[in-house]
């Protein structure tokens, strides 16, 4: 009942029911045409993300009045709806942006590639608690064969909805830290690396992005060193070999651009200080159970932060490092 509430799905129940090799767009090309009525200004956020897509993957986008093609819609205007993939026989495929879809562009755009949510993956159930009460069409889970698992579960993944509520879902004790991930609006690594495996694209784009992300790492010293960062860069810390690494974040500066109901979809510091930094890690926004977390490691060397937040603003983040001799 409460599920139904959240207006944010994919039709999955025709399409996943059949094999899963029909799946994919032919020549790796999604065809789509806007409604008329769709409006201009949303027009240009859908093209965004197209574009967006189109520059981390081999996928392609062309604008078609076929009705093969996805038709664009505002139709329903409480629903972010997209009927996944392409299948030979079917025709109707859609995206429906209601009203307050603007910042889903990209997940359903995903589902217009064919991917499913992250939490509908068979494998989910190490990772995520869902109750019973919560399973429908939203919270389903897929059988082996059609769950599409070319990366690890990634609670940074775009296809992942928020905890909530969280009484009927959310994470499972052992990734709790990961409570105010869930729910992003980027693309994670892992998404990108899905979407390239699952159209075979080339896979080179491994260094290609750690290429977009690297930039002159900042040598960290015995004493606090306060560094000021606008939102939407990266840092890159070099740390001292076989010292301890700390970081601190300014709760202050978090603060300003967290929207607390909404966790750390929007506005967030992710401190990449995990093994697997190819994964989302577990990202701040003044949610205090990371606190005890901002004293890193050296087990990422160098360990990057980035500062996202969902629209341009000029309030930097106040990030503070040192090493320590141990
Ligand atoms: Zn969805």
């Amino acid at each position: 009942m409460i599920f139904k509430l959240l207006l944010l799905f994919c039709l999955i129940g025709l399409t996943f029911s059949h094999a899963m090799a029909g799946m994919t767009w032919p020549n790796s090309t999604i065809l789509y045409r806007f409604r008329a009525d769709f409006p201009d200004r949303r027009r240009k956020l859908v093209l965004h993300a197209i574009s967006h897509v189109s520059s981390i993957s081999c996928i392609k986008f062309q604008e078609s009045s076929s009705n093969l093609s996805v038709e664009v819609k505002n139709e329903f205007k409480n629903e972010c709806a997209t009927k996944c993939g392409w299948h030979p026989r079917s025709t109707g495929r859609f995206m429906n942006l209601g009203d307050h879809c603007d910042s889903f562009i990209l997940h359903e755009l995903l589902h217009t590639t064919g991917l499913a949510h992250e939490h509908s993956r068979y494998d989910r159930d190490k990772y995520l608690f869902v109750s019973d009460y919560g399973i429908d069409n939203q919270t389903c889970k897929l059988n082996r064969t059609n769950s599409i698992n070319f990366a690890p579960f990634d609670f940074g993944s775009v296809m992942l909805y928020r905890p909530i509520p969280a009484e009927f879902f959310r994470p499972r004790k052992d990734y709790y830290d990961y409570f105010y991930t869930m729910g992003s609006r980027y693309l994670s690594f892992y998404n990108t690396v899905t979407l390239n495996k699952y159209y075979g694209c080339n896979y080179g784009f491994e260094g290609k992005l750690c290429e977009t992300l690297v930039s002159k790492p900042i040598q960290s010293t015995m004493n606090w060193t306060e560094i000021a960062v606008p939102f939407g860069t990266t840092v890159v810390l070099k740390p001292v070999k076989g010292k301890t690494l700390e970081i601190n974040i300014s709760p202050e500066s978090v603060d300003k651009l967290v929207q607390k109901e909404l966790g750390c979809s929007y506005s967030n510091v992710e401190i990449k200080y995990l093994e697997d930094r190819r994964a989302v890690n577990p990202l701040y926004c003044g949610n205090p159970e990371l606190h005890h977390l901002l004293q890193r490691s050296t087990k990422n060397d160098p360990t990057i932060i980035l500062l996202r937040n969902h629209m341009p603003t000029k309030i930097l983040g106040n990030v503070s490092i040192r090493f320590r001799s141990q």
